[in-house]
């Protein structure tokens, strides 16, 4: 029930929220969960998917339109009585729009996974979650970083207006076996690269630095936030910061020594420095990541070596 908080006959009564729906204290959520996933085919998702199936009081929907995704990431679950696959495309500001409007009439709790992107360049170091960042709205990244501030606004103003139970991550850069091969990003780069015995392409200057996080920590700080009392935002991130010339350097000892790295032009607006600050995620969530680069850098190069198709010559 919506309650009205009246301050007075001289003011205007403001409305505080109204209860989560009644659906929301039923006794199906104190037993059992159906949780849908949207983009659950893809690298991050598929990982949150095998860890909620752990759990046999839960029941997850995917959704996803594969243009990222994969159904090979959960072929596993394909047919499982507590698993259903869809294939359907929710587009980013709007397929936010749209689930918010589902979690409303369905009384759910809703996690948004958005993006340390949100921070763009940023002129506070480590980011914490009230910096409210350093983003051009006009520039080439912008799409992804204005999308993901409006999905930020769309739950907190669902969550004032209608009382829903949100959770918003801002997860930092993160890695791990299923990352797409050959979708551009750092890690995937450098690993493919060291395994294929192509130079890793380090985009100028080389002294932009990144925090990796493994994807089983980041899965780890999803769950704690959305079981949690917490709305967010925090911080998911591992705050082990790496300049990129370290990284391709690192990636270089571990996996193939011979292989160059060369310097390539970077796109504009790349962000300087990124690193998370993980104090709320510490404190709220009791979350931190356990791996550290050096540990995750293997576990990724045999899945990679894997789908490549391209065993190791150490031994
Ligand atoms: N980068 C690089 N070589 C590559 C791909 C990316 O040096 O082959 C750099 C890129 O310029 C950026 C950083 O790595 O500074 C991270 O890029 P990514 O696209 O992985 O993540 P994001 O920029 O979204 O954090």
């Amino acid at each position: 029930m919506a309650k009205e908080v009246s301050q007075g006959d001289n003011h205007a009564s403001v409305k505080a929220p109204p209860e989560p729906s009644p659906l929301r204290k039923a006794k199906f959520f104190k037993a059992n969960m159906r949780i849908l996933i949207t983009g659950g085919a893809g690298f991050i998702g598929s990982h949150l998917v095998d860890k909620l199936m752990e759990n046999e009081k839960n029941e997850v929907i995917v959704a996803d339109n594969y243009f990222t995704g994969s159904k090979d990431n959960l072929k596993k679950w394909i047919g499982h009585p507590r698993f259903e696959l869809i294939r359907h495309d929710v587009t980013e500001v709007i397929g936010t729009l749209n689930v918010l409007g589902l979690a409303k009439r369905v009384g759910a709790r809703i996690l948004l996974t958005s993006t340390s992107e949100v921070y763009g360049d940023p002129l506070v170091h480590p980011q914490t979650e009230d910096y409210w960042g350093n983003v051009n709205p006009i520039g080439v990244r912008s799409c992804y970083d204005e999308g993901k501030r409006v999905a930020e606004t769309l739950m907190f103003d669902y969550h004032r207006q209608h009382g829903l139970e949100i959770r918003i991550a801002r997860i930092f850069n993160t890695y791990g076996p299923r990352m797409n091969i050959d979708d551009g990003r750092v890690v995937s780069n450098f690993i493919a690269q060291a395994i294929r015995d192509e130079p890793l392409t380090v985009q100028l200057p080389g002294t932009q630095t990144r925090s990796f996080c493994y994807v089983s920590d980041m899965v780890d700080g999803l769950i704690r936030l959305m079981e949690g009392d917490n709305t967010g935002p925090i911080n998911i991130g591992n705050p082990g910061e790496f300049t990129m010339l370290e990284l391709a350097e690192t990636v270089k000892e571990m996996i193939n020594p011979e292989v160059k790295i060369v310097t390539v032009e970077n796109t504009p607006d790349d962000p300087r420095q990124r690193k998370p600050d993980i104090t709320k995620a510490k404190e709220l969530l009791g979350w931190e990541p356990k791996i550290k680069l050096r540990e995750g850098i293997p576990l990724m190069e045999e899945d990679f070596r894997q789908r490549l198709g391209i065993p190791s010559n150490k031994n």
